[in-house]
């Protein structure tokens, strides 16, 4: 008999909408822990929440390219803005398929400059909190109305990508209405945004501060709710859904962890995964280590769709052994006031991976001969509060580590190089323009003056 998915699949009867909330740690829901900011989704994630999904880097632009291609940041290379993404999206695979692929984001990570537009039927880019011109362009309700209208045109074969901003946006003025509705109380301050994002915590450390702070997230995180509620309450029923977490949020200003990116803690790598899929599907282990580089061959998997790449990720159906899984981030710049204390010895540029098994994590800067700098017992002390020193390593068992392959160093050294040689050369240009602009500004200058009136009124008087 037929598979029903693959019967689905023929009469083209097969919606899939993925939603990445950016910012979401894994702990924001309630399906997760104790929170209490999102009653729909944990209703709609019963059952489906896997608990030990870890992202493939912790800041939107390489986690996000990882999770639409299925591969780690070093082999999909997008790990800068001025790198270009190697690796196809899913949206292409599936646009072969014969989908309609549309594409709602709204993060300045998802731009026209970095190019997504180009592998989707239809893209739509609403600017976040760092690229707004004006206040009144940041509406958060805007790409849920438009998921909204494209569900409804594209009852079948729709590949949907929803991404929100909604949760990082939670220390701008934006969420204040959403804070009013969330805490029951009006707020009077007018400076109630967070320029700094929070940062003020790790000088002040005032624990009434924190609480501050991260109320105005859970606030944040009730609006996303209530807005991917009314998503999810227009879907086809037939719709395989992906709900993920691009990367989690800091909130610990004692050990410097505030904000996101440059740091490969949990608070920022342990985000939520939610898979629903219509009708009944094999038994899942939502306990397994998995990556969001594997949300790419689950879904091609379940679809039946072969392909002949070689994912980094694998699909949470196959029962492979997998001990291993790892996050990465490349920079060649970074900002002091955010990151963790190790960069400030490795200068510009630098490389960090993290090794990531059920029982413990390593963490390296690859730029520094592997040598390793954070090692943590994620059985005993999940939320890494306790760093273990070398000596202790081997109480961590991560023996199966092979550190010397996976982060393609070499060939990300070459392309800023090249990238580096490039804005030389143009930069040469520009100023070998300018000279010649200088040369010719006598002669600019003397032809501006033919162009004046006076100057023929007094020619032609002169000539009389
Ligand atoms: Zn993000």
């Amino acid at each position: 008999m037929i598979e029903l998915v693959r019967l689905f699949k023929l009469i083209g009867f097969m919606n899939i909408l993925l939603v990445i909330v950016d910012t979401l740690r894994y702990d924001a829901l309630g399906v997760n822990g104790k929170s209490k900011s999102t009653p729909h989704l944990d209703k709609f994630a019963h059952g489906k929440s896997f608990t030990k999904c870890f992202s493939a880097a912790p800041w939107t632009l390489p986690s996000c390219a990882s999770i639409l291609t299925g591969f780690y940041p070093s082999n999909h290379h997008l790990m800068q803005h001025w790198f270009r993404l190697d690796k196809e999206p899913i949206s292409s695979i599936l646009q072969r398929q014969g989908f309609y692929t549309a594409a709602i984001t709204n993060n300045s990570n998802f731009a026209y400059n970095i190019g997504y537009q180009n592998y989707f039927s239809e893209y739509h880019f609403y600017p976040d909190g760092n690229n707004k011109i004006h206040d009144d362009e940041l509406n958060h309700d805007a790409p849920f109305t438009k998921a909204l209208e494209i569900l409804k045109k594209h009852k079948n074969n729709l590949f949907l990508l929803l991404h929100t901003n909604i949760v990082h946006d939670y220390y701008l003025e934006v969420n204040k209405r959403y804070y009013e509705q969330f805490t029951n109380k009006k707020v009077k301050s007018k400076t109630w945004e967070l320029k700094d994002r929070g940062f003020f915590l790790i000088k002040n450390q005032r624990e009434k501060d924190l609480q501050a702070v991260k109320l105005r997230y859970d606030a944040g995180v009730y609006y996303m709710d209530q807005q991917l509620h009314k998503v999810l309450s227009n879907i086809n029923p037939n719709t395989l859904v992906v709900i993920v977490g691009d990367h989690g949020e800091g909130f610990n200003p004692k050990l410097f962890r505030i904000h996101h990116g440059g740091r490969m803690h949990n608070d920022l790598l342990h985000v939520p995964l939610i898979l629903s899929f219509p009708g009944k599907t094999k038994d899942i282990d939502y306990h397994k280590l998995v990556s969001t580089v594997d949300i790419v061959p689950t879904i091609l998997d379940y679809l039946k769709v072969g392909t002949a790449r070689d994912f980094d990720g694998q699909s949470i159906f196959k029962n492979k052994k997998r001990i291993i899984i790892y996050s990465e981030e490349y920079r060649s710049f970074y900002l002091k006031n955010s990151f963790t204390r190790i960069d400030e010895k490795s200068g510009r540029v630098f490389g960090k991976k993290a090794w990531i098994s059920l029982k413990g994590k390593v963490i390296g800067n690859i730029l520094d001969n592997l040598r390793y700098y954070e090692r943590f017992d994620l059985e005993k002390d999940f939320t890494e509060n306790k760093e273990l020193p070398v000596n202790e390593a081997d109480k961590v068992n991560l023996t199966d580590i092979s550190v010397n392959q996976p982060f393609n160093l070499v060939n990300l050294q070459e392309k800023q190089h090249n990238l580096e040689n490039k804005l030389n050369y143009l930069q040469t240009q520009i100023k070998n323009m300018s000279e010649k602009i200088s040369e010719l500004e006598p002669q600019i200058g003397k032809i501006i003056k033919r162009l004046s009136p006076k100057w023929w009124v007094k020619r032609i008087l002169h000539k009389s």
